[in-house]
C-alpha cells in the first residue's frame, strides 16, 4: 500500500467517524498554560489560539525538507525535470529517469519505477548501498539483467537542457572520468533535513532533537504528552507501527487525565463492533 492510501484510510477511519476539528495549514508556534486550559498559539489568523485541556504532540521530525545535492546547484532545474519527491508514478511514465542516492529511498524508487519509466539510471557517489539488503539485491539483479544502468561511484558535474533537463554529465568519484547520460527526470533521493522548529522553544526536555518522554508518554511539560517520531525513550524505534501504539497510550493517558474516574481500558472492536461496519448500526 502506498503511504498516501494509508493516510486516506486513516482520514476515513478517524476524521469521518469522529467529530474532530481539523486545522490545516497551521503551525503551533507557542504553548502557554492557564488554570483549566493549555493554549496553542498558532500562525493562522483564522484560529490563533487553540484551547484544550491536554495536548499530545505528534510533530514527527518537525519541519521536513529534502536534502539538496552537495557540489552542484540543481535549484534552477527544480520544476524543469529535477524532483525530490515522487507524487505519482505517472509523472515518470515513459521517461529516462536518473535517480541519485544510495539509501533506501533511492533503491526503492529504482525498483518501483521499473514498470513505468522508459529507462532508469542510478547514480551513487561511492561503492555500496546503505539500503535494505533485499532491495539492494533487486537493484543489482535489475542491473545484471540490463534493465537499469548503475553509475557507481559517480557524481553529478553538470545538468544540460533547453528549458527542461535533457542530459546529465557525471564524473567518476575516483578517476574523474566523465560520462553524459540522457535524462528527462532527475530524482534526487539524498535524505531529509529535519528541524524541530518552534517546538524547540516550548521548554521540553530534549534529547538528540526529540522530546524525552516517560513510559506513559508524558513530557516534562504539564498536561502535554508526545508520541511518534518526535518522542524519545530508551529503545525507541521510529516506525509507523510503534507510532500507532505510542499514540494509543498517550491518548488513553490524556483522557484519563481529563476523566480520572474512567478505567484505563481499551475498547475492542471485537466487542463494540467497527463503527459503520454493520448495516443499521452507527
Ligand atoms: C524515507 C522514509 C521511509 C520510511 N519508511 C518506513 C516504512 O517503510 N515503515 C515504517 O513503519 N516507517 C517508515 N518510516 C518512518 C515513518 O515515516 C515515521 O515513523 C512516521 O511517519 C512518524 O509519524 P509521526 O506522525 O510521528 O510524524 P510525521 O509523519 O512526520 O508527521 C508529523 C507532522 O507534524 C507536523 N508538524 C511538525 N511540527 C509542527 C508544528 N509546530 N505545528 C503543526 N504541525 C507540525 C509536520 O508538518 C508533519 O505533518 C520512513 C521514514 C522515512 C523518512
Amino acid at each position: 500500500m502506498l503511504a498516501k492510501d494509508l493516510v486516506e484510510l486513516h482520514r476515513q477511519q478517524t476524521l469521518e467517524q469522529f467529530d474532530v476539528p481539523v486545522h490545516l495549514e497551521t503551525t503551533a508556534e507557542r504553548i502557554s498554560f492557564e488554570d483549566d486550559y493549555v493554549v496553542l498559539h498558532t500562525n493562522n489568523p483564522a484560529h490563533p489560539d487553540l484551547e484544550s485541556r491536554t495536548v499530545i504532540v505528534a510533530g514527527g521530525h518537525g519541519a521536513f525538507e529534502p536534502k539538496k545535492l552537495p557540489g552542484y546547484d540543481v535549484t534552477p532545474w527544480e520544476g524543469r525535470g529535477a524532483y525530490y519527491l515522487v507524487g505519482s508514478k505517472d509523472e515518470f511514465a515513459g521517461k529516462k529517469v536518473l535517480i541519485v542516492g544510495g539509501g533506501d529511498s533511492a533503491c526503492d524508487w529504482v525498483v518501483n519505477l521499473l514498470d513505468v519509466a522508459d529507462r532508469i539510471g542510478l547514480v551513487h557517489r561511492r561503492e555500496g548501498f546503505r539500503a535494505h539488503e533485499v532491495t539492494v539485491k533487486q537493484v543489482e539483479d535489475a542491473a545484471a539483467a540490463g534493465l537499469i544502468d548503475l553509475h557507481v561511484p559517480f557524481q553529478i558535474r553538470d545538468v544540460k537542457g533547453n528549458g527542461r533537463i535533457e542530459a546529465v554529465k557525471l564524473f567518476h568519484s575516483e578517476t574523474d572520468e566523465e560520462l553524459e547520460v540522457e535524462c528527462d527526470a532527475l530524482l534526487l533521493q539524498l535524505g531529509f533535513k529535519t528541524a524541530l522548529g518552534p517546538l524547540k522553544e516550548w521548554g521540553f526536555e530534549l534529547e538528540k532533537g526529540a522530546i524525552r518522554v516517560d513510559s506513559l508518554f508524558r513530557t516534562s511539560l504539564d498536561r502535554v504528552w508526545a508520541c511518534g517520531d518526535i518522542s524519545t525513550f530508551d529503545g525507541k524505534l521510529k516506525l509507523i507501527a510503534t507510532g500507532y501504539a505510542e499514540a494509543a497510550i498517550a491518548v488513553a493517558q490524556a483522557i484519563h487525565h481529563i476523566r480520572p474516574e474512567t478505567k484505563l481500558q481499551p475498547k475492542y472492536s471485537t466487542n463494540t463492533g467497527v463503527p459503520g461496519g454493520v448495516a443499521g448500526q452507527p
